[in-house]
């Protein structure tokens, strides 16, 4: 473990720059277009609708007012249900809870850690008996990975229920050869720092429906009504991307193919080299998907790989690796506490148990060999195993 590097911190996943951002910002100050909205915004709308393959995309301040606008478009209000993934971040759900609307959570499946269809469709099946459909179910697709869209379109639409997918960790891969994101009546990105392609802190509503995005535009500026004075009929919030910001997400958007590939060659290192350790199981990938592979994800039993969890984190940290569990299911937070939940079935609570035993590795595109080396070798040198 020779590297002049050695002590460097190496990150889960942090912002890489393609280098050719500097040109669109250069153009916005050339023209002063710093603010508000401008070409690069328009423009950069243009180029990720075509590049995912929808009629349009307005571009927001984050993926989380994506979600919170796909809610409103939606007409999410006070008293109403939304249905969310379990296990995600919990920007998913927040929004939920902006508009005074309750979330009932759905576990996972095996097969892709997404939403469990078994589970979303007995869900429904109560809500229609009760009388209380949700409004809309946020669908997420984790760490890159697509969740089973044939399946969970199939129990949406017999119920009539739209889709929101949460593709804010999925932005470059596809399923069956549709790009994740474009599968509800809206999708969201994220560009936040640590996403994919970042523009430092930014998001896209994706849809086929333009006049729905032209509202979600309305919205995103105070709402503002077309009159000479300021007029306002309906609350609307501040959610616009700045025109410098687009700049930068345009450049980060042309480089989007090779960072994919980039994190998929981190992904087939570390399987490589991890892959064959008893206890170590890697997060599939299900056939006729492509996943960016966000972050490289495994589960750890701990007895048969003789170690604790908590303990490799915690060894990573000290040699300045950054490495986390993946994330708490929200039905488990405190902030959640008391909202309803669906397993996976009767016997398998699957978001549980990869909380248990999940971890992420370091991710980025922009890690060096060296680095991920060090990465393998530390875990390798925790385990006890000779490299
Ligand atoms: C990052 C993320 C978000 C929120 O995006 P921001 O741009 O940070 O608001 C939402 N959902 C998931 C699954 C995410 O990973």
């Amino acid at each position: 473990m020779v590297s002049t590097k050695y002590n460097e911190r190496i990150y889960l996943s942090s912002p890489h720059m393609s280098g050719n951002e500097q040109k669109y910002i250069k153009d916005a100050f050339d023209t002063n277009w710093i603010a508000p909205l401008g070409p690069n915004v328009d423009a950069f709308e243009r180029e990720l609708a075509s590049h995912v393959g929808v009629e349009g995309a307005a571009a927001v301040s984050s993926g989380t007012a994506a979600i919170h606008l796909a809610l409103r478009l939606l007409d999410v209000k006070e008293g109403d249900t939304v249905f969310c993934s379990s296990l995600t971040f919990v920007a998913s759900a927040n929004p939920i809870v902006y508009l005074g609307a309750k979330p009932v959570f759905i576990d996972s499946e095996p097969e892709t850690w997404n939403i469990s269809p078994q589970a979303l469709e007995l869900a429904l099946h109560d809500a229609d008996k009760e009388g209380k459909l949700p409004k809309a179910v946020i669908v997420v697709n984790l760490y890159g990975q697509s969740a089973k869209m044939d399946e969970i379109l199939l129990v949406c639409n017999k119920y009539d229920v739209p889709i929101i997918e949460d593709a804010a960790e999925s932005l470059g891969s596809t399923y069956k050869d549709k790009a994740s994101g474009t599968f509800g009546k809206f999708g969201i990105y994220s560009f936040n720092g640590n996403k994919i392609i970042t523009t430092s802190g930014g998001g896209m509503l994706v849809s086929n429906d333009v006049e729905a995005l032209k509202k979600a535009r309305f919205l995103a500026t105070q709402a503002r009504d077309p009159a000479p004075h300021y007029q306002h009929s309906e609350m609307g919030y501040n959610y616009r991307m700045s025109n410098i910001l687009a700049g930068v997400g345009r450049a980060q958007l042309e480089v989007l193919e090779e960072r994919v590939r980039a994190r998929r060659l981190i992904f087939d290192r570390y399987y490589r080299e991890l892959a064959h350790i008893p206890g170590m199981q890697f997060m599939p990938e299900l056939v006729n998907t492509h996943s960016n592979r966000w972050l490289t994800t495994l589960t750890i039993e701990e007895k048969e790989a003789g170690i604790s969890i908590g303990e490799l984190l915690e060894f990573l940290a000290e040699e300045n690796i950054e490495a986390r569990p993946v994330w708490k299911p929200l039905h488990m937070q405190p902030l959640f506490e008391g909202a309803r939940y669906y397993p996976h079935s009767q016997s398998d609570n699957v978001s549980e148990q990869l909380f248990k035993k999940g971890v992420c590795l370091p991710s980025g595109s922009n890690m060096t060999e060296e680095d991920q080396t060090r990465v393998i070798q530390c875990i390798k040198k925790f385990l006890g195993i000779e490299s």
